[in-house]
């Protein structure tokens, strides 16, 4: 990927908006990266805009679907920061938020989302497969059961941790927008897209120059946006998803082989790409930097929350404190071996154990 953009960086620099002859190029180059991505997304190309990144494409959907405060806007209680920080706010400023309660197992609760639309919802929003604990929600069924008794309530995904990585037939899911981010497969940080069905109408959010269809102004990152298209074909064409289906059950596992560990989400239809464990009786944060010592990167939650106190997402779970205390977050990538695996448990053994004060294991 790197190797095919750095020619939009050094020989093809051109302002896909100009209208001399090298421009109409990269217009073309960039109009062929939104064909592909469109074609794994299954949607026609003209509903795809770029953004800059995800959190972008959320916070247009969040702040431009509401369009008075007669309305209201459903999320979950599992929506990365993104999604409930922006809902947070729209809050402050007056508008009706109502948030769905999730299960134990971290999908949203079936019940508790659909008794808090009503005939005045203007969006739903719930994320496809979650940043904290890779568990899926199924969209289709859940969008699906709400169009069908609110049938102009607009459906919005956060596919982020979701996109080449799960099925993303976006039309047999019903959703109306879903927000994708470059840098979860593989391509530079700081480009994003968003789908905006034919169907759904999303005033713009960024006003300018009129890129974008005129729905999202300013120059194109034309090289972010090849590289986002390229890399998810690389990243498509290197996914074994059976293999990455095992590697994620060894993790399991493994684990298990530990005491006191508890699986975060167990029981639900999990992506297999991210695990949350909770080593109960650990610091998660001080295991973090023991195995990053060792060579083991590990998250603690959505990185970009891990700075802040505690866990939203897996207190809504139900979970108590002192599980969450020890929760790590362990993602598993297209190249992840079963001997990268063996040698993360032998250091995660090693550990644990230490900070326990006790015997390995
Ligand atoms: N949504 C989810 C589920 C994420 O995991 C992330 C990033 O980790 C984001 C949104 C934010 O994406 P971006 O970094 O492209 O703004």
């Amino acid at each position: 990927v790197v190797e095919k953009i750095n020619n939009y960086y050094l020989t093809d620099y051109y302002n896909p908006s100009a209208t001399y002859k090298p421009s109409l190029k990269i217009k073309k180059d960039l109009e062929n990266a939104r064909e592909s991505l469109s074609k794994y997304l299954k949607i026609d190309k003209s509903e795809l805009y770029f953004t800059s990144c995800a959190t972008e494409s959320n916070n247009w959907v969040l702040n431009s679907a509401l369009k008075n405060k007669s309305c209201n806007l459903v999320i979950s209680a599992g929506e990365h920061a993104c999604i409930y920080e922006t809902a947070k706010n729209l809050q402050n400023k007056g508008f009706d938020v109502r948030i769905a309660a999730l299960n134990n197992d971290g999908t949203v609760n079936e019940n508790d989302l659909i008794s808090k639309i009503d005939d005045k919802t203007a969006l739903v929003s719930i994320i496809h497969v979650s940043n904290e604990t890779g568990v899926v929600n199924d969209l289709k069924a859940l969008f699906t059961k709400i169009k069908k008794k609110y049938p102009k309530v607009l459906c919005h995904s956060d596919g982020v941790q979701a996109f080449c990585k799960i099925p993303t037939d976006l039309k047999a899911m019903n959703v109306d927008f879903y927000s994708i981010s470059g840098h979860k497969f593989g391509a530079p940080k700081g480009v994003g897209a968003l789908y905006i069905s034919k169907k759904a109408n999303l005033t713009p959010f960024v006003f300018g120059g009129g890129q974008e269809n005129g729905r999202r102004s300013g120059t194109e990152n034309v090289a972010g946006i090849i590289a986002m298209a390229d890399a998810a074909k690389i990243y498509r064409e290197h996914s074994d998803t059976d293999k990455i289906d095992k590697i994620h059950a060894l993790l399991i596992e493994k684990l298990k082989e530990i005491s006191n560990v508890q699986i975060i989400g167990d029981g639900a239809v999990n992506s297999n790409r991210i695990l949350a464990v909770s080593f109960i009786g650990c610091k998660a944060e001080i295991l973090q930097s023991m195995l990053a010592d060792e060579g083991v990167l590990v998250g603690r939650g959505s990185a970009c929350s891990s700075r802040h106190a505690g866990n939203r997402v897996l207190a809504a779970m139900g979970i108590n404190q002192s599980v969450i205390d020890g929760t790590l977050r362990i993602s598993i990538a297209p190249e992840t071996s079963a001997e990268n695996i063996e040698t993360a448990i032998e250091k995660i053994k090693i550990v644990v154990a230490k900070l326990r004060g006790n015997k390995i294991g």
